[in-house]
């Protein structure tokens, strides 16, 4: 089946076309700029990449030229997988668009402002450009709806639970499910029966408890601000400390929220770069700087490791992907260092180092007692394959 996988942002549109039978993507690319004067799209098919000034003055334009291009080499749609950031308390999985999910889309849009709109968008213009072929709304949050009342509430009052649904969501779902289901088979494991601790770390970064194959807590919120250290956000902050800046310098709830989603984290410990490569770098280099980001970076994820280690009880694996996951082995390393004896959790320095760019790999040595993993994310591979059980399932019904 050819999937074409579609993420729409406030102005951008990044596709992918993927043939299910190989899992291998036929076309890739971005329309940029898309409602303003200057878009370009970007796109790379069989082996050449390409880019030109395009008019897209609205989603629907956008999506327009995309499927003309695929079109125009000869390739047909057969179902289009959207990435849905939010699906609310409703959605445990993906599901194929009718008028009732899009008005779902619509309501909790009031949970993911910044998210759920632009992806609507892009769903209505596929409806317009594309009419019956099958849509796949694929969610970040409906991995996470198995988390449990007492890991997901907050401990306030709890009318704000009822009344607003104020409570955590968590987010990166399709990938720490993808890498969930995937460490499980290359290592031979019944998922039913395994536990891990999957740490996506990539521009945005989560951690998950995963208890018999499903989510059991997370590290991201009621939005992608909680928890981890990530390039530009600050991860778990005491309240206390916020409304305290806020008071001082006067500042709105719009500052508060740019501050601590786009201006903190690594860049804001670094005032330098949000880039774990340039971090490495200064780290190795002793700068003292790019050496205390590391830290706190890595002693957060340490923290949330032993956090969710002792909430599961017992851990078959900790898998690392994302960008930092996949490629940095100094991040793996300064996590688990120092846990042979307590834990018995012990990296091979050799494999740790030769894991990189897109492997899979065990990195720990066979003795270690818990299996340290780390396994390449495909974010819209993940979304390409959802996709196509959906349309299956619901042409067999
Ligand atoms: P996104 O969350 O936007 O999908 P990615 O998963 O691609 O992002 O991760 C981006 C992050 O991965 C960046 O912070 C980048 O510095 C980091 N990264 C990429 N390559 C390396 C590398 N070789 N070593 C360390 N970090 C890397």
């Amino acid at each position: 089946m050819k999937v074409l996988v579609l993420n729409s942002g406030s102005s951008t549109v990044k596709y992918q076309l993927i043939d299910t039978a190989n899992g291998e993507p036929v076309i890739k690319g971005l329309v940029d700029k898309v409602g303003s004067i200057g878009a370009t799209h970007t796109y790379s098919y069989n082996g050449e990449k390409k880019t030109e000034d395009v008019l897209a003055r609205d989603h629907r334009e956008a999506i327009g030229l995309v499927i003309k291009l695929i079109k125009d080499l000869g390739f047909e749609i057969d179902a289009v997988g959207h990435r849905v950031v939010h699906g609310g308390y409703k959605f445990f999985e993906s599901v194929l668009i009718n008028n009732e999910v899009i008005e779902y889309i619509r309501e909790f849009g009031k949970l993911a402002p910044l998210h759920n709109p632009p992806n609507l968008t892009g769903i209505l213009a596929c409806r317009e450009v594309l009419g019956d072929i099958p849509q796949v709304a694929v969610f970040d949050t409906a991995f996470h709806q198995t988390i449990p009342m007492e890991n997901y509430l907050y401990a306030i009052p709890m009318k704000f639970y009822e009344t607003y649904r104020v409570r955590r969501y968590g987010f990166h779902g399709t990938s720490h499910k993808y890498v969930m289901e995937k460490t499980a088979k290359e290592l031979g494991l019944d998922l039913s029966k395994t536990n891990m601790i999957t740490c996506h770390l990539g521009n945005g970064a989560s951690i998950a408890a995963i208890k018999e194959g499903k989510s059991f807590d997370t590290s991201m919120g009621f939005t992608p601000l909680e928890g981890l250290i990530m390039g530009t956000r600050s991860g778990d902050i005491d309240v206390g400390a916020v409304l305290y800046i806020m008071d001082k310098e006067g500042m709105t709830t719009s500052d508060m929220d740019r501050l601590l989603n786009k201006e903190s984290g690594i860049l804001g410990i670094t005032g330098i770069s949000n880039d774990m490569r340039i971090v490495e770098e200064g780290y190795f280099k002793g700068d003292e700087r790019m050496i205390l980001a590391l830290k706190m970076y890595c002693n957060r994820i340490r923290k949330y490791i032993g956090a969710y280690f002792f909430e599961l009880r017992k851990v078959d694996a900790i898998v690392f992907t994302g960008g930092v996951g996949e490629n940095s082995p100094i991040v793996r390393k300064l996590v688990l260092d120092g846990l042979e004896e307590s834990v018995g959790i012990i990296i091979d320095d050799k494999k740790n180092e030769e894991t990189i760019r897109g492997k899979f790999g065990v990195v720990s040595t066979p003795e270690s007692k818990v299996k340290v993993v780390v396994t390449p994310t495909n974010e819209e591979l993940a979304i390409a394959i959802e996709t196509e059980r959906v349309v299956k399932d619901y042409l067999k019904s």
